[in-house]
């Protein structure tokens, strides 16, 4: 962990921004409806973040005139791959998170009592983290406020901020090789960062012991590896993606973005 954590404070308000559109709309928020907290906000980098985050962070330091801390494990990912024998972090083995994403948060809270404000909509059914040490109280404003997706966007353009690059590809923020994506961000990785996706495939298919991890798990046939990703009949046409996050793509078609700043696939 990089960063120096603040220990003369009673209490501490803090914003872990994660590169997405629903932490960034909560940061705008926050300014303009309690501009007397003095909020610390931090992005918690795992080392393997797509460039369009690091796009997005900087969009937001200018836009909101902040200062956005940065955290970091001081062990890299590899070095935890190591540490599990080289199995690759999956939804039901979740280490990533622990240790590049958790762990340095927590040790920059330490023990003073802090208030986590966490973007979590009112329009979503999804629980927040809770802590092991019981000292980070999370507030939810945009569920108490009752916020909603098409007010987050609303948010965002109004401030000048817009959304974060990548989601002409890709849904969410967070590692290129994150195993939570669709084929088709598999997909969209393969075409806007090539060396990630050589990188995530790298990662499938050198284990000294021989065995098989693959990032999108197997079905009946075997292991899913990414090299085997089939191509499009024509790789340039472009789809939009069979998605269940409707109303997402409803908004973005909305938006009337380029077409390389739509959600897509290449099927
Ligand atoms: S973004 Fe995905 S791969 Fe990265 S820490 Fe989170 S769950 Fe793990």
């Amino acid at each position: 962990m990089t960063a120096k954590k603040d220990t003369s404070k009673k209490e501490r308000h803090i914003l872990a921004l994660s590169g997405g559109k629903d932490s960034a709309a909560l940061a705008v928020y926050m300014r303009d409806k309690h501009p007397e907290l003095e909020m610390e906000y931090v992005f918690t980098d795992s080392g393997c973040e797509l460039p369009e985050t690091y796009e997005f962070l900087d969009r937001i330091r200018a836009v909101l005139n902040i200062d956005i801390t940065v955290l970091k494990s001081e062990r890299n990912f590899d070095y935890w791959l190591k540490y599990y024998n080289g199995v690759l972090p999956s939804p039901q083995n979740r280490w990533c998170t622990r240790h590049l994403k958790l762990e340095p948060f927590e040790a920059y809270i330490g023990d003073v009592v802090t208030f986590s404000y966490v973007a979590i909509r009112a329009d979503e059914n999804r629980k927040g983290y809770k802590d092991t040490k019981g000292t980070i109280i999370p507030r939810h404003p945009f569920v108490e406020d009752g916020i909603v997706l098409q007010d987050v966007i609303d948010i965002l353009n109004n401030a000048g901020l817009g959304l974060p690059g990548y989601y002409g590809w890709r849904k969410r923020s967070g590692c290129y090789f994150c195993f939570y994506q669709t084929d088709s961000e598999w997909k969209g990785l393969r075409k806007y960062h090539p060396a990630e996706f050589e990188k995530a495939c790298y990662y499938e298919e050198n284990h000294s012991d021989g065995r098989v991890y693959t990032w999108r798990g197997k079905n009946k046939d075997g292991h899913l590896f990414l090299r085997d990703l089939r191509k499009g009949r024509n790789e340039n046409e472009l789809v939009i993606e069979e998605s269940n996050d409707n109303k997402l793509k409803t908004i973005l078609r909305g938006l009337n973005l380029p077409i390389e700043n739509q959600i897509v696939s290449w099927e």
